[in-house]
């Protein structure tokens, strides 16, 4: 059974996704998310969030807030 290593990796990934997305170093040349498409979404609709939320706070980036909130979301659709 793969099943472990799998989503293992996935959770590896999600837990990397706020620092990825930030950076935006790359991220869609990750290696996890050419094998997984749930991921792949994920990401997707991180940036949408992400981009959203600069042309709601275009003065003042409340950046820890912001990723916590998006790592909650993370969450909840991995349980
Ligand atoms: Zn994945």
């Amino acid at each position: 059974m793969t099943e472990n290593g799998w989503s293992r990796s996935c959770e590896d990934f999600q837990a990397r996704l706020p620092d990825l997305v930030g950076s935006r170093r790359g991220i869609s040349l990750h290696p996890h998310l050419l094998t997984c498409a749930k991921c792949s979404a994920l990401l997707l609709d991180l940036q949408t969030i992400a981009d959203a939320a600069k042309e709601l706070l275009p003065i003042e980036q409340p950046k820890e807030g912001l990723w916590e909130r998006i790592d909650l979301a993370i969450r909840e659709q991995r349980e």
